[in-house]
């Protein structure tokens, strides 16, 4: 349900009607009823004439009893039934805060077929799955899995919830904390527990990254927030774990979803896999032109790697904004990072520096990048980047 209600002074004049961005409001027997379809926006409010609408958080808030909230929730994110790496990196760290506050770890796996995931989940740290199964789970479906998440934190009332801050997790995150009404730390880069609260202390960069805020969260259950892939390593699977299963029944009903999926059009290749890739070869404004991407392509292409862009190299148009690495494009943590022509900035430093080995290429030898890299090239990368090609070329025969 929404998170607002319909106070007695209602004078169903359905001024709230036409304001309703998204047709959740309806007259049904001369009464005003806001639908599952509320996102929470406030349009109704507004307009109201009466006064008659309001937050509903805002009354849940005050009354909420907040020792019936328990458990860690990891958020499974699946796309056609594999389970992506940020979710088994979030039972990991899932663990851990669970372990810290003598509570269980739970995942939550929604999607059409998927209960044989369970073992998977299990065997990277949980002590539960909720699973709810349906043909509407098909493909991740925003209305879908909306009203799935919020009537399970209602009903099952968890204390903690950790989803990946992927384009899904960052579509769906926000939508159910407003529905719950609380509140969501945005792309964390580390998590600990308060020791004076017992709550969970969200870091995540602030001011354009120049400080790490730690945002808390005591007012309100639960306690959610998205993390960055490969902030956190994928734990050791242990695959003689098993656990709980608790089926939950889907609420979803047809009329509920709004957008009809037609087609699935891939524009992501192997080259833009960033989060998952092992070896990244990434180009900077130093590459010059857009021209000269096509060494970074090549390389990319020799070693079996993914193509990462810096900022400036996205704004200039020379790659587009999904190839972005740093703190406002991806985080990304592969074994070999090869930064070419890209000088180093804090903000590119925050998506790339928990890469296991750096590899940069620049004609600044004062370069801030050189700070972070395990080997560097001062050169130019019209040349190197040629030579090296060249060389793994050979290595691969
Ligand atoms: P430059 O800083 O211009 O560096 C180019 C480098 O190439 C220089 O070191 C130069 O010596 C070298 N060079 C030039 N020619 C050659 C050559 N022929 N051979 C070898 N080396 C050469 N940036 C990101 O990357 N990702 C982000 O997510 C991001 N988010 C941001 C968010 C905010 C709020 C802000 C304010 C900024 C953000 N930035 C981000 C921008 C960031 O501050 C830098 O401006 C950007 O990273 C610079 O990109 P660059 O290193 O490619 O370019």
């Amino acid at each position: 349900m929404a998170v607002k209600e319909i106070k007695d002074q209602c004078t169903a004049c359905g001024a709230c009607i036409s304001s309703c961005p998204f047709g959740a409001i309806i007259m049904a027997d001369n009464k005003i009823v806001i639908t599952e379809a509320c996102t929470a926006c406030g349009a109704c409010i507004d307009v109201c004439p009466a006064g008659a609408i309001i937050r509903e958080a805002e009354e849940k808030s005050a009354a909420m009893d907040k020792s019936l909230y328990k458990g860690v929730w990891v958020y499974i994110e699946q796309v056609a039934g594999h389970i992506r790496n940020v979710s088994h990196e979030l039972l990991g760290e899932g663990r851990r805060l669970a372990d810290t506050m003598g509570q269980e770890l739970a995942g939550i796996l929604i999607g059409e077929n998927v209960e044989s995931l369970a073992k998977e989940i299990f065997a990277s740290g949980a002590d539960k799955v909720y699973l709810v199964e349906g043909p509407e789970f098909n493909h991740y479906s925003t209305d879908a899995y909306t009203i799935t998440l919020t009537h399970l934190i209602e009903t099952y009332r968890p204390s903690v919830i950790l989803m990946g801050a992927t384009n899904d997790g960052r579509d769906l995150g926000p939508r159910v904390a407003c529905r719950v009404g609380t509140g969501l730390t945005a792309d964390c880069t580390n998590l600990g527990i308060d020791e004076e609260t017992g709550l969970v202390a969200w870091t995540r960069p602030a001011f354009g990254g120049n400080i790490m805020a730690t945002i808390l969260c005591p007012d309100h259950r639960p306690q959610m927030g998205t993390v960055r892939p490969k902030v956190f390593k994928r734990p050791e699977q242990d695959f003689s774990k098993s656990g709980e299963i608790i089926r939950v029944q889907s609420k979803v009903r047809p009329e509920d979803i709004r957008t009809k999926l037609l087609g699935v059009i891939q524009s992501c290749t192997a080259a833009c896999n960033l989060e998952e890739a092992e070896i990244i070869v990434s180009g900077g404004r130093g590459m010059c032109k857009p021209e000269n991407f096509t060494l970074i392509e090549e390389l990319a292409n020799v070693l079996g790697a993914a193509v990462g862009a810096s900022r400036a190299a996205v704004d200039a148009g020379w790659k587009p904004a999904l190839h972005q690495v740093g703190q406002t494009g991806k985080t990304v943590g592969p074994k070999i990072y090869f930064a070419c022509g890209i000088s180093g900035a804090i903000q590119h430093l925050a998506g790339m520096s928990s890469s296991d080995i750096v590899i940069a290429i620049n004609k600044d030898a004062d370069a801030p990048i050189f700070k972070v890299a395990d080997y560097g090239i001062v050169g130019d990368v019209m040349e190197v980047i040629p030579a090296l090609i060249t060389e793994f070329k050979k290595i691969k025969g």
